[in-house]
């Protein structure tokens, strides 16, 4: 994809990938920040379940957010490599802030994709600020993993659309300014796959509604809302791309957006991995440390290189999409598949490790064993994922 300029490069000759001195430089300021200003929030952010403003101004401030856009819109321009670091070393302290950049990267990148100038210079810049927030929304109460049996309807009525349907488990959709809404504008057009188009819609206009909000096992502070759409009218300067274009750019959007996932993925393993190896490393038990116990250390091991083999997979992946090497909706669903089964065995056993203290909440991985089931679900469950990555393979063959 082309969307981005980025300024942040990997070092990669086809599609292979090595760190460059920014990517290190930016990795590390991010997890600094992470540490000081985020890890404290975390368990409070779990436990109100609450949208963290103040993580969100936070990351906005130091340009985190700003990370996906390209700099003629006042982002910084960083290739997707450089846009996963900074979810992961978030999301190994709280995966709730996290997503508030993984979800930014996910609204935006329809516009991205297909935007036209006047679109990207009305909406990006703002974005790239941090001033406004963009949701993502295509799932619905009937058609989940099957996206293209999305039912919210947009109906052309002079220079405008009307939408009217309802969208399920949107995230960020009560706080977001702005949402892309893939609607049904050609019902008749099944076979062709050009059924959906997408809109941005201004979460302002009258006949947008919030209906619910969930009450989730993990990632909890981060607003997963229904939303209703009543006769509400947008201009058909908000149509991104063509009409029946809206699955298409739903698809190309994952293939770029699931890395996202994978990377908080990893870094949730990451920060279970590093809660579990301090405490192995400090709790005694039989008059030593438990991690002097074999079975623990074997524990400890296991974990460490299931969170490696997926990082080194997420990266690699991250340079193969930027570099065009290969299938890049076949390189998304490896990593996500790959990061979101570490990041659930990693949990749990870092739950194991710390014993009855890791089913408490005094400590972290609790926390972190339910914010990474979210990671197999969400931007498609992992069965979808290998559905994705095996009509690659035989669509290659
Ligand atoms: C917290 C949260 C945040 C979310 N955020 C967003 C968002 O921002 N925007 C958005 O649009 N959506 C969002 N989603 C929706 C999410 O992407 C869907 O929940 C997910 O794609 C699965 O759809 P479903 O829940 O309807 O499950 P279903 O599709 O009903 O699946 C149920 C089960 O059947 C399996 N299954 C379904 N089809 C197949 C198949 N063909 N082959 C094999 N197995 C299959 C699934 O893997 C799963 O195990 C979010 C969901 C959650 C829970």
């Amino acid at each position: 994809m082309t969307a981005t300029t980025p300024a942040t490069k990997t070092t990669s000759s086809s599609g292979l990938y090595r760190l460059s001195e920014e990517q290190l430089m930016l990795r590390d300021a991010v997890r600094v920040l992470a540490d000081e200003r985020i890890a404290p929030r975390a368990a409070e952010i779990d436990r109100t379940a609450e949208f963290p403003e103040d993580v969100r101004q936070l990351l906005a401030t130091h340009d985190i957010l700003a990370l996906p856009f390209p700099e003629q819109y006042g982002g910084v321009g960083t290739d997707l490599l450089t846009v996963c670091l900074a979810i992961e070393q978030i999301s190994r302290v709280c995966a709730t802030s996290g997503l508030i950049l993984a979800v930014q990267e996910l609204g935006a990148l329809p516009v991205l994709i297909a935007g036209s100038a006047d679109q990207k210079q009305r909406w990006l810049p703002d974005l790239a600020a941090g001033r406004t927030l963009i949701a993502f929304a295509l799932t619905e109460a009937e058609a989940g993993s099957d996206a293209r049996a999305v039912r919210t309807r947009a109906v052309r009525d002079g220079d405008d659309y009307v939408i009217d349907g309802a969208k399920r488990f949107i995230s960020h959709g009560s706080v977001a300014d702005l949402v892309v809404v893939f609607a049904a504008t050609d019902p008749s057009a099944e076979k062709t796959g050009r059924r959906l188009s997408a809109f941005v819609v201004e979460t302002d206009r009258p006949g947008f509604s919030v209906t619910r909000l969930e009450h989730k096992m993990g990632i909890r502070g981060s607003p997963t809302a229904e939303l209703a759409f009543t006769g509400l009218r947008v201009p058909a300067a908000n149509l991104l791309g063509e009409d029946g274009d809206g699955f298409g750019i739903a698809m190309r959007t994952f293939e770029r957006s699931r890395p996202g996932i994978a990377a908080q993925a990893v870094g949730i393993a990451q920060g279970a991995l590093e809660v579990a190896t301090r405490y192995a490393r400090d709790r005694k038990q039989f008059g030593r440390p438990i991690g002097g116990l074999q079975m623990i250390q074997a524990m400890l091991a296991d974990m460490d290189a299931q969170t490696e083999a997926a990082r080194q997979l997420l990266y690699r992946a991250c340079a193969a999409i930027e570099a065009g090497d290969g299938d890049p909706a076949r390189w998304a669903a490896l990593c996500k598949l790959v990061a979101g089964d570490a990041a659930m065995r990693v949990t749990t056993d870092a739950v194991q490790v710390l014993g009855g203290y890791g089913y408490i909440d005094e400590f972290a991985v609790e926390r972190m064993m339910r914010d990474a089931k979210i990671t197999q679900l969400y931007e498609g469950t992992q069965q979808i994922q290998r559905l994705v990555i095996a009509r690659s393979l035989l669509r290659h063959a």
